[in-house]
C-alpha cells in the first residue's frame, strides 16, 4: 500500500471486449458466472477449493469438481481473448513442478502436513492448506463413478 497526499490522475475505466460472447458464461461447470461480468462465489470451484477454509464443501461443489482440486479457471481457458493472447512464460521459477502437475487423488486425500510442506514451499498452491487438499480429494473420489481409477 501507498499513502499519499498527491493529487492522482485516475486511469479510464477499462472497456468492454466481449462483445456477444458469452463463451465463459456457458463454459462454467457450476454456473457461477451468473450474468456478464458477474461470478458468484459461492458456486465457483475456484474459490472453494482455493479459499473456503470449511470442513466439507458444498454439495453442488463437490459433484461438480470433475477432478479439480485447486481452482479450476475453465472460464479463462475458454476465453478467445486468452487464447490469442497469451504466452507460455519463460520464467523457470513459474514452470510447473512436475510432480504437481496431475497430482494423484488418492495420495493428495491423505496428505501428510510433512509432504504438503515439501511439495508446496515457495508455491502459491501453499494457499491450500493440507486440510483443504484432503478434502478436496475426498470429495473427487466420493463423487467420482471410478475412483480407485481417477487421479485427477
Ligand atoms: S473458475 Fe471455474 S467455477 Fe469459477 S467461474 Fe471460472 S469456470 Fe466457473
Ligand atoms: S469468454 Fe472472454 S470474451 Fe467471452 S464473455 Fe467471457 S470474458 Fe468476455
Amino acid at each position: 500500500e501507498i499513502l499519499t497526499n498527491l493529487p492522482l490522475e485516475p486511469d479510464r475505466p477499462h472497456s468492454s471486449h466481449c462483445g456477444t460472447c458469452s463463451r465463459c458464461l456457458s463454459a462454467c461447470p457450476t454456473q457461477a458466472i451468473v450474468s456478464p461480468y458477474v461470478v458468484d462465489a459461492n458456486r465457483c470451484i475456484a474459490y472453494h477449493t482455493i479459499e473456503n477454509r470449511a470442513v466439507t464443501l458444498p454439495t453442488e461443489i463437490a459433484k461438480n469438481l470433475q477432478g479439480w482440486v485447486a481452482g479450476c479457471d475453465i472460464c479463462q481457458d475458454v476465453c478467445p481473448w486468452n487464447q490469442r493472447f497469451a504466452q507460455v512464460t519463460d520464467v523457470e521459477d513459474f514452470q510447473p513442478r512436475p510432480e504437481n502437475l496431475s497430482p494423484r487423488l488418492d495420495e493428495l486425500a491423505n496428505l501428510t502436513i510433512e509432504e504438503w510442506d515439501r511439495r508446496f514451499i515457495s508455491s502459491a498452491l501453499r494457499r491450500i492448506k493440507p486440510q483443504q487438499w484432503r478434502r478436496n480429494a475426498q470429495a473427487n473420489l466420493a463423487h467420482s463413478p471410478h475412483p480407485a481409477q481417477d487421479d485427477n
